[in-house]
């Protein structure tokens, strides 16, 4: 016994150790730029780059699905480009792969005279036997370096097979993470060309496959070294696909079919999570700076979970380690991830993972896996938000009172940039209602129902700042006395959050007193009253959330219960709708 846990320790540790040690930037001005040590006059840029109506119209024109082909068809060249792969040959593996990357950035840094930073960070670890990696960086240095919190984009670099560190088999990753890199390279070469107040790093990140290792080595450093992070973007298997033969369920609608218009956008947690409402800021974003302006509109769906079940990805270490922090990945894949459905067939982490084919035998590949326009939509998507982030106002403070019909919010703007956005919600991630005003306190209509507020600031230009944390406001009289009225009930269950809802959603629970309970589930039943899932819950005072993840069981109509001590609270309907 003790001999098979030791070799299952050995096991596990070949494949990676249990961190990051020696963790740096090999360009000490990269990280001289992201810590605010710099002098914004040494890359200077035209006046008037870091305007809206310049930043959009350029991104949405430059971004180019040729040159994202390009970079796909350079980068399964390389064959694998698995953590542990080869280092030094100039052609195969991950060494020439980041070589590539790099001189990618160098190339977008000459173009915009010197103003791209390009760096490596470094640390050791071992995994895969290899004891050294290399994320690669770029850093486009903001007009203000006191503008508080870098903006990050961020795509895996490494590709791995079924054998997380088989190093010797092809795995040309295009779709899983080819997409996401090929993407961020795109956006260092067109943003470059821009300005921003606060500065945009780029990267491409190593070990994801392995479990997160190259996030986690950067969202570390930047704990280590005090470097401020206001959003992280992260782009896993953004491409789309041309539905075939292999796409699974829920993804492809039909044989043929291009999966083009919609993306996903996962974070962590519900009420007041930090990371939803960055992705809720991304949405907008699109909504007021592209949608009218794109010809082909794009679907941005807020997910409940932080991922899809039974997996992670680069964004985690980053909520781990305290900021925001969301990922695209698109609707339609090549598999579904559930290695228990009979159709199962999954692209993701076999050789198989290929740009396209060749149909016509001239050695051309004229069919493909990756849809270079959707990957394309998906760029200007991070582009705008990134740049809109790098660019907006800061976000406000406010508190929320609520009486009969109305709803009432006093915000505090010490900037007083005069112009504001009140976000409310009920029953979905989205806002259901946004208000604008030019007044520090605002009554607006209340819904029935749980509500959630939340508040953005906006500026001379119409961007919104990144999202306040979000209330639910208590009752108040009408001088704004807070009503210390006696909750009827010590449980109060809500409708859950999307309803209908695609593979995961949450439901929560308002708990007026959280002590002199033994025992707490929620209970899934279907129609037929059959319990189809019992999860344990510990109640804490105040909003309780869980997320439940149906996978891809069968659509319809379900139902959910609160159970305290044996007894059932509350029981609602809910709707998954694939
Ligand atoms: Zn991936």
């Amino acid at each position: 016994m003790h001999k098979i846990f030791t070799l299952l320790l050995l096991a596990l540790y070949s494949v990676a150790g249990f961190s990051q040690t020696n963790i740096l930037s090999t360009n000490p001005i990269a990280e001289d730029i992201m810590l605010g040590n710099y002098d914004p006059a040494n890359y200077p840029v035209q006046a008037g780059l870091n305007h809206p109506d310049v930043i959009v119209p350029a991104i949405l024109a430059n971004v180019s699905p040729d040159s994202l082909k390009e970079y796909l068809i350079k980068l399964s060249a390389f064959e694998t480009r698995n953590t542990g792969s080869d280092t030094l040959s100039p052609v195969r593996g991950i060494g020439a792969a980041r070589r590539w990357v790099y001189q990618k950035f160098q190339e977008a840094s000459v173009a915009s005279e010197g103003r791209l930073v390009t760096s490596y960070l470094q640390f050791d670890q071992n995994i895969c036997s290899v004891g050294q990696h290399r994320n690669v960086f770029a850093v486009l240095p903001g007009l203000d370096e006191t503008a508080e919190g870098i903006i990050l984009i961020e795509a895996h670099l490494d590709s791995r097979c079924n054998s997380v560190c088989d190093t010797t088999c092809l795995a040309e990753g295009m779709e899983d993470n080819g997409s996401g890199t090929a993407l961020v390279i795109e956006l260092a070469r067109v943003m470059s060309q821009l300005a921003f107040n606060h500065t945009i790093v780029f990267m491409a990140t190593i070990g994801e496959e392995q479990g997160l290792h190259g996030a986690d080595a950067f969202a570390t450093y930047a704990v280590e070294k005090g470097i401020k992070i206001k959003a992280v973007l992260n782009n896993d298997i953004v491409g789309g696909i041309i539905c075939g033969e292999t796409s699974s369920a829920p993804s492809c609608p039909g044989l043929n079919h291009v999966d083009s218009t919609q993306v996903r956008m996962f974070s962590s947690g519900g009420f007041n999570s930090a990371h939803k409402q960055l992705s809720r800021f991304i949405k907008l974003q699109y909504e007021e700076e592209l949608k009218d302006l794109v010809a082909v509109p794009m679907m941005l769906t807020v997910m409940s979970a932080e991922d899809r079940s039974g997996r992670g990805g680069d964004h985690i270490p980053f909520r781990q380690k305290g900021f925001p922090a969301m990922r695209f990945t698109s609707a339609n894949e090549h598999g579904n991830a559930n290695a228990n459905d009979p159709d199962y067939h999954d692209r993701q982490h076999t050789s198989t993972d290929i740009l396209g084919v060749d149909t016509d035998g001239d050695m051309i590949l004229d069919s493909f896996f990756v849809d270079f326009n959707y990957l394309s939509r998906n760029a200007v998507i991070n582009g705008v938000a990134a740049g809109m982030a790098a660019i907006g106002p800061v976000t406000p403070d406010f508190d929320a009172g609520k009486n009969g019909d109305s709803l009432y919010i006093s915000i505090t703007d010490p900037n007083a940039y005069g112009e504001y956005r009140v976000f409310v919600r009920t029953s979905s991630n989205d806002f259901d209602e946004i208000y604008t005003t030019n007044n520090l306190n605002v009554t607006v209509p209340k819904p029935s129902g749980v509500v959630i507020v939340s508040v953005a600031s906006v500026d001379a230009n119409g961007i919104e700042s990144l999202f306040s944390k979000e209330v639910l406001p208590p009752n108040i009289t009408a001088t704004g006395e807070e009503l210390d009225e006696q909750p009827q009930a010590d449980f109060e269950l809500f409708q859950n959050r999307p309803n209908p809802f695609d593979e995961a959603t949450i439901i929560s629970f308002m708990a007026h007193k959280a002590s002199g309970y033994k025992a707490a589930f929620l209970t899934v039943s279907d129609m037929e009253g059959r319990v189809l899932k019992r999860l344990p819950v510990k109640i804490q005072q105040g909003m309780n959330e869980i997320v439940y993840h149906h996978g891809y069981n069968v659509t319809g109509v379900y139902a959910y219960s609160l159970v305290v001590d044996g007894k059932v609270v509350d029981t609602k309907r809910m709707v998954f709708a694939n």
